[in-house]
């Protein structure tokens, strides 16, 4: 299908006939700190935030567009990535109707988010070494499935996606793959944002909670043809990304230096806790990782979870995800914290 065919064909018919919430500041931006804005009901007082923030986050975009090699129209910024990954659904997928694809053990927000949106999820799991299953993934997507959620590096897991693999589902299913890349910091890989002029159907999600140390401001990324961003701008609340979190994000941005230190030690403490863990007596296998957690399989996941927050340390069990019995995962913390924990778990009845 040619390409344009192709976004109108995935798109909801609702989607496709609305037009997105204008203000009149939309209109008359341009003339900066000359003009008067009597348009919004705003308090005129100065103080910093009495204005609305900018809706299409101009300033931010083009700073997020140069640090990943892409044009602004590629980029739709959300309160956080859940707000993207919610977007997505509400743009391509019709309740009752439509359904999505996920691999668990994987993210739990994909089914949480099918399901408040009246979406069926198609469980394909992951296999045993935690890959997709190419052949079994493409029989079971039917026709009204549009979208099929990756997760590389995969969380709880850790691991990343088989490129290989991934490029074959891009290739090969006929609706978005979207690729959620909220650790692509803390690999090696380049991940996928470069192959979005490759391939129409692709979309990344990232987000600044992790690598770039901002959980709170809450700020998620979302990468696609300039053709998918448009359908979502239709969708997004029009000052969905609020002006404290403009501006805390563009001061981080300012300062890679200080992001690339802390990645850098979050991966040597990460390597050293990989070490640890596996001299731990009631560890039995340490799961590979490139993210800023760790996953590991213990003797009693429950037990040794409970033990852990006695001890004051809190950590996530992971058992009742499919081929996850008795993990637990931990996030690599400070290198005192990762310490206590190591010590704490070395102290642990055997
Ligand atoms: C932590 C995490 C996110 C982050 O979501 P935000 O809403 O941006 O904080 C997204 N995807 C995965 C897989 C995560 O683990």
């Amino acid at each position: 299908m040619e390409k344009d065919g192709f976004f109108k064909a995935i798109v909801r018919p609702t989607v496709l006939g609305l037009k997105p919430y204008s203000s009149a500041r939309d209109e008359y931006s341009g003339g900066g700190d000359s003009m008067i804005f009597l348009d919004a009901n705003e308090n005129p007082f100065d103080n910093g935030v009495n204005r609305y923030p900018d809706p299409h986050q101009k300033s931010l975009k083009e700073e997020i567009a140069r640090l990943r090699g892409v044009s602004p129209e590629q980029i739709l910024l959300g309160n956080g990535s859940d707000e993207v990954l919610d977007l997505l659904f509400r743009v391509f997928c019709e309740p009752n109707k439509d359904s999505v694809l996920t691999l668990p053990p994987t993210y739990g927000m994909y089914s949480v988010l099918a399901g408040i949106n009246a979406i069926e999820n198609i469980e394909v799991p992951l296999t045993s070494d935690f890959q997709p299953d190419v052949p079994e993934i493409l029989e079971s997507a039917e026709a009204h499935t549009k979208i099929i959620f990756l997760c590389s590096p995969n969380n709880p897991t850790g691991n990343s996606l088989d490129s290989d693999r991934v490029i074959r589902l891009l290739n090969e299913f006929p609706g978005l793959v979207v690729i959620d890349e909220a650790y692509i910091d803390f690999s090696d890989a380049d991940g996928y944002v470069p192959l979005l002029d490759t391939f129409p159907n692709l979309v990344v999600t990232q987000t600044f909670s992790k690598a770039y140390g901002l959980a709170g401001i809450r700020l998620g990324v979302c990468f696609a043809a300039p053709e998918i961003i448009a359908f979502l701008k239709r969708v997004k609340p029009p000052y969905n990304v609020n002006e404290l979190t403009q501006q805390r994000a563009l001061k981080a941005l300012a300062d890679p230096e200080k992001i690339k230190m802390e990645i850098g030690k979050l991966k040597a403490e990460r390597l050293a806790l990989l070490e640890g863990l596996k001299e731990v007596p009631f560890v039995r296998s340490v799961f590979p990782t490139d993210a800023n957690f760790i996953l590991a399989r213990v003797d009693d996941a429950p037990l040794r979870y409970r033990q852990l927050i006695n001890q004051g340390i809190v950590v996530r069990d992971r058992s009742s995800q499919m081929h996850c019995e008795n993990t637990l995962r931990f996030t690599v913390g400070t290198p005192e914290e990762n310490t206590t924990l190591l010590n704490t778990l070395t102290a642990l009845d055997t």
